[in-house]
């Protein structure tokens, strides 16, 4: 790229533009000859790269060489149909064209007069979106709650705890803080724990109560109720509870209605994070699993996940935006302007951490428009049916077994110890993960339930077909035959 410089010249975005386009078209098509998780060794780029940046230009060839021969093979594919780790985060040609546009138009919407259709489509798409989770009314845009893009289901999390935290303060007076108390389970999300740290809210009155087997790792209302006892009888304050619809660790989806109840009585605020699971909500035969949301002060669900649209995209809802602005909003004189003056708009700014904010509506709405409700139902359930599937040939092979119940795409399982030891049976399952992973032919991970260690299958990427399944379990099941015939 010799010459002068050109940064928005349209003629070079056009043919570099489908320079691009066609390069990230044919990784897309032969993203199944790369090893799914990154093969490389720490430190591996510095060796790769020169110390300093260019002084003079150089060819766009050049560079998307570098990325083919250099990058790539740093890169761990999330987009791979092998890719069952973690929870999927979603990639399509209707939000990649999304993302496209909101980088082309590159606003930043902090306030509604900065682009008053960035605003103005983030709440009507979260309103679409909404009542396609028959969230109830009172989370829409017409009353006084409403949708808002954040990250992530981290700052989803931190500002509406941020928002309780300031709500119960105005009435039990600021020297309180260090008397609040929050309330999840073990199989919350840490991000909970890191919202605590950043909300001043002491750790040693953060309660991760104890999940076990008997209710599939479930919060248990009556573990909840005993804990909010013993901790007012201390002269604590209890504050805020959250549920989780679809845990991190086995996809289990706690009690929404009871504890909701629990919370209103106590009048603490009732945040439902459905960060992965609550994608297969808009699916009626799976709606239920959302049931009692209705008690629930605030919803997230992660549109970034399993959804289609690419990160990042995290849907969350509240009944009362007032409690967000009081916490969040400030007033300089350089941002003031007629609009907000009359409090006539939403200026999204109030609503989150950050000032600055991207035109991720734009991605959301492309995706409901360019797929509709019944694909985007028929895509949810065809990652079930292979998670079933899946959980089916697990089941077939006595050598395995499913720990947790399957209620979404994910399936929880364990290569069973034969010796029935037990500390055994934990080694050989990080071997067995290990030795898979280290195939190159599929990426899976675990997690710990019981003291257990556990395989975790997640389905969830776009391009995943049965026969992807099917041979992800038999690369599981050659290399649990080495092991165990090593044994
Ligand atoms: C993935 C996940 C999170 C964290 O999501 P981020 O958007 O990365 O912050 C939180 N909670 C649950 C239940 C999740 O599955």
């Amino acid at each position: 790229m010799e010459g002068e410089l050109r940064p928005m010249d349209a003629e070079q975005l056009r043919e570099y533009g489908h320079q691009m386009v066609d390069f990230i078209a044919d990784y897309y098509k032969t993203i199944e000859n790369f090893p799914v998780l990154s093969q490389v060794e720490p430190g591996y780029l510095h060796k790769l790269l020169p110390d300093s940046a260019p002084n003079q230009p150089e060819a766009l060839q050049n560079v998307l060489d570098d990325v083919r021969v250099k990058i790539l093979p740093g890169v761990t594919h999330w987009q791979s149909p092998n890719y069952f780790a973690y929870y999927p985060s979603n990639s399509s040609v209707a939000g990649f064209l999304g993302e496209m546009l909101s980088a082309g138009i590159n606003m930043i919407g902090f306030s509604w007069i900065t682009s008053p259709a960035a605003t103005e489509l983030e709440m009507i798409v979260l309103d679409w979106l909404g009542k396609m989770l028959k969230l109830p009314e009172e989370f829409l845009s017409s009353g006084q709650g409403g949708g808002v893009i954040q990250g992530t289901a981290s700052e989803a999390v931190l500002v509406v705890l941020l928002a309780a935290r300031d709500k119960v303060l105005t009435r039990v007076g600021k020297d309180s803080l260090k008397k609040l108390v929050v309330y999840g389970s073990d199989q919350t999300h840490s991000a909970l724990q890191k919202a605590c740290q950043i909300a001043g809210v002491h750790l040693d009155n953060c309660r991760l109560l104890k999940t076990d087997s008997s209710k599939n790792y479930a919060l248990s209302p009556d573990i909840l109720c005993d804990a909010i006892s013993q901790d007012m009888s201390n002269g604590l304050i209890p504050f805020f509870l959250c549920a989780t619809v679809g845990t991190t660790s086995s996809a289990t989806v706690d009690p929404l209605l009871a504890l909701g109840k629990i919370a209103k009585k106590y009048g603490m605020w009732f945040h439902v994070d459905a960060a992965y699971a609550g994608s297969a909500c808009i699916c009626p035969e799976y709606r239920c699993y959302i049931d009692g949301v209705e008690e629930a002060d605030s919803f997230n669900m992660n549109a970034h996940k399993w959804f289609l649209t690419n990160f990042d995209c995290s849907a969350l809802w509240v009944k009362d935006r007032n409690a967000l602005i009081q916490s969040l909003s400030t007033n300089p004189e350089f941002l003031k302007n007629k609009a907000s003056q009359a409090n006539m708009v939403v200026d999204y700014k109030d609503w989150q951490i950050p000032l600055g904010r991207r035109f991720r509506s734009l991605k959301l709405w492309m995706v409901l428009r360019l797929y509709g409700v019944a694909n985007l139902q028929r895509y949810i359930r065809n990652h079930i049916n292979l998670a079933k599937y899946f959980e089916g040939l697990v089941t077939g092979d006595s050598r395995f077994e499913v720990v947790a119940p399957r209620l979404f795409s994910l399936v929880c399982f364990r290569l069973l110890p034969p010796d029935n030891d037990e500390n055994h049976g934990n080694k050989l399952n990080h071997d067995l993960l290990d030795a898979a992973n280290s195939t190159g032919k599929i990426f899976i991970s675990h997690t710990v339930l019981s003291g257990k260690y556990i395989l975790r299958f997640a389905v969830g990427a776009p391009l995943t077909e049965e026969r992807h399944v099917t041979a992800a379990w038999k690369v599981l099941q050659d290399e649990a035959s080495a092991l165990l015939g090593s044994l």
